[in-house]
């Protein structure tokens, strides 16, 4: 178990510094972006149009992968604090071949489940009021 969790934590810490060069990446491709819009002026609306799309695009983008660097980090130190692969609703173990799937899973399956249905449940009944 204990040189599995340190192969985990090779994994997990991989994945983090991928996830940081990939923000990275993603901010500087931004700042040219940036000064490639400021050098060509913006006055045709199809390019304005292209800016928003991309700019949307990209936070999309950087949402997700701070997402998954937080996932990623709190995996990390539930390594440390031993308490790595127990579901943090329930407190059971979580099966050994989700935590190989999902390395950063925080909750077993059917908690999974069941917080997903609270959420589409609440997003329904948001869109039923408008
Ligand atoms: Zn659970």
């Amino acid at each position: 178990m204990v040189t599995e969790l340190s192969a985990i934590r090779f994994d997990l810490e991989q994945e983090l510094r991928r996830l940081i060069e990939e923000l990275d990446q993603l901010r500087s491709n931004d700042n040219n972006y940036q000064e490639q819009q400021r050098a060509s002026s913006i006055n045709k609306t199809g390019e304005a149009v292209d800016a928003v799309t991309n700019l949307e695009r990209r936070l999309v983008l950087e949402a997700h992968i701070k997402d998954s660097l937080d996932s990623v980090e709190q995996a990390l130190q539930k390594i440390s604090a031993g308490t790595y692969g127990i579901c943090e609703d329930c407190g059971k173990p979580i099966s050994p071949v989700r935590m190989e799937v999902v390395p950063h899973a925080d909750r077993c399956i059917d908690c999974s489940i069941a917080r997903l249905n609270r959420v589409y449940r609440l997003q329904y009944r948001e869109n039923e009021r408008n």
